[in-house]
């Protein structure tokens, strides 16, 4: 190891590099025993009508307890990627999620429909479609209460691997032939062509939180939240705007004709307990 005069001595960058590797193998085990032993937890989020402020679903969100705290997606979702284990993480919140949209069946306030996110190596490889399918009919669930959430730069994605409309055999539209609902998560922060949403058959169109923050002080985003939200609505598409967290926020989006709505303004994500408490009783 040849150091020259002001160069940071070698043993320290060796040092950090092998604490590095060693985190990653903590952690990669730690994941792997975390999925074998189903560790994770679902949060739901509710969504609302903008219009009416009914209770339209919600969004299902996985949490990892460990060590005394919970690990956001934002930082195991990545790893799993990694580590080849984010397929039996996603049918793990898909069953969590079918059982548990059941199970509320009885309440005072049924939930309509459960969001659930998906990641492309789901989506692109392995058998997600006939997961789907098996869990559904286990449960006795009508396909129309879930709603894939892809996220835009999956959605380019897909189209690259399967091509779109007729010519598209991936498994989302198998999953939208049965008859799912899809929406493009995150709108608005990816690429996307817009000519190329009209081919896509989905459902519903998620502005990303990033427009909806700006929305109150910045003309730009607010006109850009126009335009999704018109071209939307021309496709026959529902525009949902997510993380509203003002009042205000939420009169702008419902002068614009905003669909429906989730974020802070109405309700952090909550485990199911709390969730039944506050929005279904
Ligand atoms: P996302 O799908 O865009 O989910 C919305 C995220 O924004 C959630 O973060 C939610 O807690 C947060 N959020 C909602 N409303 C507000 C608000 O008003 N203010 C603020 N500051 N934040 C708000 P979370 O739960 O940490 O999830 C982050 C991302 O992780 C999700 O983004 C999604 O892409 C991914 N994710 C979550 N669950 C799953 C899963 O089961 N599978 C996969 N593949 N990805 C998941
Ligand atoms: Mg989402
Ligand atoms: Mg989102
Ligand atoms: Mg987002």
């Amino acid at each position: 190891c040849a150091k020259k005069e002001g160069d940071l001595p070698c043993y320290l960058f060796s040092q950090e590099m092998s604490e590095q590797l060693s985190y990653l193998h903590e952690i990669e085990e730690s994941l792997h025993l975390a999925v074998r032993e189903k560790q994770f937890q679902v949060h739901y989020q509710p969504q609302y009508s903008l219009n009416t402020l009914e209770l339209v679903g919600a969004e299902a969100l996985v949490r990892w307890p460990r060590k005394n705290r919970m690990v956001p997606p934002g930082e195991f979702i990545p790893l799993a990627e990694k580590f080849g284990l984010i397929n039996q993480i996603g049918e793990f919140v898909f069953d969590t999620a079918v059982k548990q949209i059941n199970q509320w069946s009885h309440c005072n306030v049924a939930l309509p429909r459960v969001a659930i996110n998906t990641s492309s190596t789901q989506l692109l490889t392995g058998n997600f479609g006939a997961f789907v399918e098996q869990t559904l009919s286990t449960n006795q669930l009508a396909a129309d209460r879930i709603d894939i959430e892809v996220t835009e730069s999956v959605m380019m994605k897909n189209i690259e691997h399967n091509g779109a409309g007729e010519n598209d055999t991936s498994c989302l539209s198998i999953l939208q032939e049965k008859g799912l609902e899809i929406s493009i998560d995150d709108f608005g922060t990816g690429y996307s062509s817009l000519s190329y949403i009209k081919h896509l058959n989905v459902d519903r169109i998620k502005i990303d939180k990033s427009f909806i923050d700006d929305i109150e002080f910045k003309p730009e985003a607010r006109s850009i939240v126009k335009a999704i939200i018109n071209m939307g609505h021309s496709l026959g598409l529902k525009v949902l705007a997510e993380g509203i967290e003002t009042p205000n926020q939420l009169d702008i989006l419902k002068s614009l004709n905003c669909d429906e709505g989730q974020g802070f303004l109405f309700s952090k994500p909550l485990d199911a307990e709390k969730f039944e408490m506050k929005c279904l009783s």
